[in-house]
């Protein structure tokens, strides 16, 4: 139908002489008495009629308890059960879908509602697996679905099942409500997000035609913060440091603990760690995060407030910069950081041994290259005869901007259905899927609307994962209206 319009568009473009005029005025007629006929039962009464929003809620809720007794806890992620499930919800309702098991019990499922092409696809991106769950530390059943104190409890709840199926609702209200689309809306549900980001490794190595070409996707990520009942902070992950883990190894003579070797391995490798913990990384501010502070500092009181609001010129300040530094939830915001984890020397306490290794979770802003990493660190080391090795498939730092319509919109929206709420950028310290699609080009914010307490978030990766009723419901219609609105 949309597409009959656009091809009218171009028709009047193009030079009509006489001797056309009159069959493409015929064409042009009947054309108009198509999209008449075919807009009255379809698009103009969808369009006008008011949604049954308590039916959509209902099911929402209803599907998100389903959803949440599906067991995908990863390992071993049996994500093909999620696939199931979440395919016979597309089939009720005339959506198509198609699942790829790429391996036995490990499935991806993609779903689209077609557009006119006039913009491009929107991804609505959805990991399936949940990390395991210890039954014993739960209150109830973390695969039961109960309702308790207006919550629904379950593994995924909020990472992130919650969100999928918020966007597998907005598929629905789309098709079933929704005014005609000028994109393709795309549901892709993953697996093993969790542990090795096979699924989306996976999509994009083996079928990135159906998706590369999309111009947005929402998944997870974003931090919204509840206090009181009210939204304070809506916050969206456009960000994501990049892990960059090393593995130093120091060498030196072995023997015996009871005639000690000044510059054994252990010696050596203590003495280099010694280095690393007292190199403090340069202070970088980038604009993401700049912003950040911008947004919260009316949240501080003062003097915070005034530095907040003046960030760039506060870290000038040697004094403020290292009290920001000491502070860890400002700290990874403004430089690349170091964390000493695992440690190895030998396993005898009389025993020198001949190789000690360290392992350092290095996490790089979005913007830094890690060669150059290496070269400061190698020479803060300032010990050549220690080995520097990667030990992670490096994952870039990556980035979206911010200047764009589908931001400005949730923005809009989020302010209209909360009066007073913040609405900030966020950089992550740890890293979503985003980053795999920033890679193809695509602005991928990490955001959703549901609105959860910091002890609410205590469930993520914890013990009773839940996510209120109210959520469910309310997020149902809040991620609808920001999908259709940038759809149309
Ligand atoms: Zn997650």
């Amino acid at each position: 139908m949309s597409g009959m319009v656009s091809h009218k568009g171009t028709r009047t473009d193009t030079k009509i002489t006489k001797k056309t005029f009159v069959p493409f005025l015929l064409t042009l007629r009947l054309c108009v008495k198509l999209i008449v006929v075919l807009m009255l039962p379809l698009g103009v009464s969808a369009q006008t009629r008011a949604i049954d929003w308590p039916k959509y809620q209902d099911m929402a809720v209803d599907l998100m308890q389903q959803y949440l007794r599906v067991n995908t806890s990863n390992p071993p992620g049996n994500e093909i059960e999620a696939t199931r499930f979440l395919k016979k919800v597309f089939d009720q309702h005339g959506i198509e879908s198609e699942t790829f098991e790429y391996k036995p019990g490990r499935a991806n499922i993609i779903a689209r509602l077609k557009g006119n092409g006039s913009k491009r696809p929107i991804i609505l991106l959805n990991h399936m697996d949940v990390v395991t769950a210890e039954p014993a530390s739960w209150e109830v059943d973390p695969f039961a679905a109960i309702v308790k104190n207006g919550s629904i409890y379950g593994r995924g709840a909020l990472d992130m099942k919650g969100e999928g199926l918020l966007q597998l609702m907005t598929m629905i209200l789309l098709k079933e409500e929704g005014p005609p689309l000028a994109r393709d809306v795309i549901f892709l549900g993953t697996a093993d997000e969790e542990v090795n980001d096979e699924g989306s490794l996976w999509m994009i190595a083996n079928k990135s035609s159906l998706f590369k070409d999309a111009e947005y996707l929402i998944t997870e990520g974003g931090d919204n913060l509840l206090e009181n009942g009210a939204v304070k902070i809506v916050g969206v992950d456009v960000a994501e440091k990049a892990p960059f883990w090393l593995r130093l190894t120091a060498t030196g003579l072995p023997g015996h603990g009871s005639r000690p070797v000044s510059d054994s391995a252990t010696n050596r490798l203590i003495r280099a760690m010694n280095r690393i913990l007292d190199w403090e990384t340069p202070v970088k501010l980038l604009p993401a995060v700049e912003q950040f502070f911008k947004d919260v500092a009316p949240l501080q009181p003062e003097p915070l407030r005034s530095e907040f609001a003046n960030i760039r010129q506060s870290l000038i300040d040697p004094v403020f910069a290292k009290a920001m530094g000491s502070q860890r939830e400002f700290n990874f915001l403004l430089r690349n950081t170091i964390s000493i984890t695992m440690l190895s020397g030998s396993k005898q306490t009389n025993v020198i041994p001949n190789a000690a290794t360290c392992n350092l979770d290095v996490r790089l802003l979005p913007g830094e290259s890690p060669e150059e990493f290496l070269k400061s660190l190698t020479a803060v080391i300032a010990d050549p005869t220690i080995k520097i090795e990667r030990v992670n498939r490096f994952k870039p730092p990556n980035s979206s901007p911010t200047n764009t319509e589908l931001f400005s919109l949730i923005a809009r929206k989020a302010k209209e259905n909360h009066p007073g709420t913040i609405v900030t950028t966020k950089l992550l310290s740890g890293y979503t899927e985003s980053q795999l699609y920033r890679q193809l080009g695509i602005v991928a914010y990490g955001w959703s609307p549901i609105y959860t307490t910091p002890e609410e978030d205590e469930g993520v990766h914890g013990n009773n994962e839940r996510i209120s009723v109210k959520n469910v419901r309310e997020g149902t219609r809040e991620l609808y209206e920001i999908v259709r609105d940038i759809s149309r």
